[in-house]
C-alpha cells in the first residue's frame, strides 16, 4: 500500500515569527533568521516553509524575496491549529549554564507550558539570562513542531514561590529522600513540578514545602538523579500518566 505523504511535509523549515499571522499576510524576517533562510539554507523566491506565531497555529508560507538581511514571505494557508499543551509548570532550581539550556530545551520538547526558576539556599546559580533561555525555547519549539511557546518567568526565591502558589493547583515536590512513586502519584489537572538544586533542599526548606496545601512528595526511583535528569524524568512521567501522551 502506497503511504500518503504527510502534509505539510515535515521536512519543511519551521520558523517562529513574533508577529500575528493570517492568510495572505506579508511577513518580513531580518537578522539571524534572514541569514539562516537565505544564506545557510540557501532558500529563495518560491520556496515554502512553515511559520508559527505562538497564538494562531501553524501556517504555510512562501518566500517572495530573499536577501541576506531581509526575507519577505507571504502567508498562504493554515496547516495546523494552535495546540493546547497541558497546564504543567516546571519549577526548578537554576543549575549551570549548559545544563540549564539542556533542561529548558527538553522541557519544551516534552510539552511543558511554563518554566519557573526557583532560588533555594543551596542554589549555586542565582542569575539566569532569560533572553538566552527564551531563544532556546523558540529553537526547541521550532524543532519539535510545537505551535505554542513555553513561557519562562524571572527567578523567585523559594519562600516567595511557595507564598504565590495557587492552592487549587497540585504541587509535586520531587524529593530524593522519599515520596509517592511518580507515575501513580499524579492526578489529572493543572500541576506544578518542583525540582531541587544539585545540593538538594535543606531540611527547613523541605518542611516548608511539605507544609503548603495540595502538595505531594514524589519519588523518581531509588537513585539520586542530577537535577536536570530529575526534571526530565518527572515531566515525562507526568505527561505519560496525565498529560497529552495518552
Ligand atoms: N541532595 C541530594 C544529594 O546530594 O544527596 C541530591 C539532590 S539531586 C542532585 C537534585 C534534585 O533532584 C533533588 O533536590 C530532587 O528534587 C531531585 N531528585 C533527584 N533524585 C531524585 C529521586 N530519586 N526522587 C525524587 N527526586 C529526586
Amino acid at each position: 500500500m502506497i503511504a500518503t505523504p504527510a502534509w505539510p511535509p515535515r521536512s519543511l523549515q519551521r520558523l517562529f515569527v513574533d508577529t500575528p499571522l493570517g492568510a495572505d499576510g506579508v511577513v518580513s524576517v531580518e537578522g539571524a533568521q534572514a541569514h539562516y533562510l537565505a544564506t545557510v539554507m540557501r532558500m529563495g523566491a518560491g520556496d515554502q516553509l512553515l511559520l508559527f506565531d505562538g497564538v494562531s497555529g501553524e501556517w504555510l508560507a512562501e518566500i517572495l524575496d530573499a536577501g541576506r538581511k531581509r526575507v519577505t514571505l507571504v502567508v498562504r494557508q493554515p496547516t495546523r491549529a494552535q495546540e493546547a499543551v497541558p497546564d504543567l509548570t516546571l519549577a526548578f532550581a537554576p543549575i549551570k549554564k549548559a545544563r540549564v539550556d539542556w533542561l529548558v530545551e527538553k522541557a519544551v520538547e516534552l510539552g511543558v507550558a511554563r518554566l519557573q526558576p526557583v532560588v533555594t539556599q543551596r542554589t549555586i546559580v542565582d542569575k539566569l539570562n532569560l533572553e538566552r533561555l527564551r531563544a532556546h525555547i523558540i529553537e526547541a519549539a521550532e524543532q519539535c513542531a510545537r505551535t505554542s511557546l513555553a513561557s519562562i518567568d524571572a527567578p523567585l526565591k523559594l519562600d516567595a514561590f511557595l507564598r504565590g502558589l495557587d492552592g487549587g493547583r497540585a504541587l509535586y515536590f520531587a524529593d530524593e529522600t522519599g515520596g509517592a512513586p511518580a507515575p501513580s502519584a499524579f492526578v489529572p489537572g493543572p500541576a506544578t513540578i518542583l525540582i531541587g538544586p544539585e545540593g538538594g533542599f535543606t531540611l527547613e526548606e523541605a518542611a516548608a514545602i511539605r507544609a503548603v496545601s495540595n502538595v505531594t512528595a514524589i519519588s523518581l526511583g531509588p537513585r539520586i538523579l542530577r537535577a536536570e535528569t530529575a526534571a526530565l524524568a518527572a515531566v515525562a512521567a507526568w505527561m505519560a500518566a496525565v498529560g497529552d501522551w495518552g
